[in-house]
């Protein structure tokens, strides 16, 4: 082990480490309908481990073709899953709802989850509903996952297009901004379209999230942040995650690496400072198993996670140190910044 590797490490153990966004509860309810168990104790724990990560927020997604009639019922077996992964795994794993939860999985040296919508088609136009996932453990309201729903349009995973998903929020989606931030959720942007971003920026009491979102000025997608959205989330004391996928995050994505995401975290630091930036990596080749290999074959150009999972987060840290950055700095990205938004906005207590 050389000199970096060793520092890299220290810093890892020494500091909370918190991914933004991965989703879990995909792999985990399609695992659990084929009868296995124990995944996340089997499937992710060693890689969670040899990141050294402490925290992952769990994004409930729904796939296209259950919407809308399935959207509900499949976001509680989602949650159902969970639940039973951590109750038969609870040496390794605890639920966090709030900032204190955080501090304890890191205390108990267990990986905290945290529950999140990628996209609120659950509700579907049921704002009533927010309560009862709020009392399930969700935290954090992503609004839109890249397509429409009832609060609002989505990104699109090209250049921006007026023409096209080019709708702000509903009625429903500026009530949903305003209730989940009164009951003490984290409001998420990451899949929101221009419009969106900037009504949700109109109306928001509380620091603003972008959990798993690179730069626009780096990659012209509209699935990234623009300075001006970088800069306005950052004046709420909001924090972007920084996202792997080599397509979000490099203009040469075919030999996107660790300094692509360096880059990313470089150009928030310069923009606004080093108190905006964390770390929403997005992996997603745990759930590339279900994709169709006719799907997989006929991609004109491949899709990857830099860092590739969970386990090589030391590779960032080694490359941050490389670049200059300092152990304060370091454990700013790697889960103190979004630590203080949590602290800021999830409540103790429930709501009621
Ligand atoms: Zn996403």
């Amino acid at each position: 082990m050389n000199s970096l590797d060793k520092k890299a490490e220290e810093i890892l153990d020494e500091n909370i480490v918190i991914d933004a966004h991965f989703d879990l509860l995909m792999d985990l309810s399609a695992q659990r309908k084929l009868g296995f168990c124990k995944v996340m104790e089997k499937d992710h724990l060693e890689n969670f481990k040899k990141g050294k990560l402490n925290c992952v927020v769990s994004s409930i997604f729904i796939e296209n073709y259950m919407i809308p009639e399935l959207s509900l019922r499949e976001s509680l077996n989602q949650i159902s899953a969970l639940y039973q992964e951590i109750r038969e795994s609870p040496s390794y794993f605890m639920m966090c709802k709030t900032f204190e939860d955080v501090q304890k999985a890191k205390e108990e040296n267990k990986i905290g989850i945290f529950l999140s919508f990628e996209g609120v088609e659950p509700l579907y136009n049921d704002l009533n509903l927010l309560e009862i996932f709020y009392e399930l453990g969700v935290r954090f309201v992503g609004i839109t996952w890249s397509r429409r729903n009832y609060a609002a349009d989505g990104s699109r995973f090209s250049e921006p297009d007026p023409e096209k998903n080019s709708n702000g929020l509903s009625d429903f989606g500026f009530e949903l901004v305003k209730k989940a931030q009164k009951m003490g959720m984290i409001i998420d942007v990451s899949h929101l379209n221009d419009k969106g971003f900037w009504d949700v920026m109109k109306i928001t009491t509380q620091p603003i999230i972008a959990s798993h979102s690179d730069c626009r000025s780096i990659v012209n997608i509209e699935r990234n942040l623009t300075d001006e959205q970088i800069k306005a989330l950052a004046s709420t004391g909001g924090v972007i995650g920084i996202n792997a996928l080599n397509k979000f995050a490099s203009r040469m994505p075919e030999n996107a690496d660790v300094y692509d995401l360096v880059n990313n975290i470089d150009h928030i630091v310069n923009l606004v400072g080093i108190d905006f930036v964390g770390l929403g990596f997005d992996f997603c080749g745990h759930l590339r198993k279900f994709e169709p290999l006719i799907v997989t074959q006929n991609k004109v150009s491949r899709s990857f996670e830099i860092l590739e999972n969970h386990s090589n987060i030391p590779v960032l840290v080694e490359a941050l140190l490389e670049k200059g950055y300092s152990d304060k700095d370091i454990k700013k990205i790697l889960g103190e910044n979004f630590l203080r938004v949590y602290k800021q906005v999830l409540k103790n207590d429930s709501f009621l």
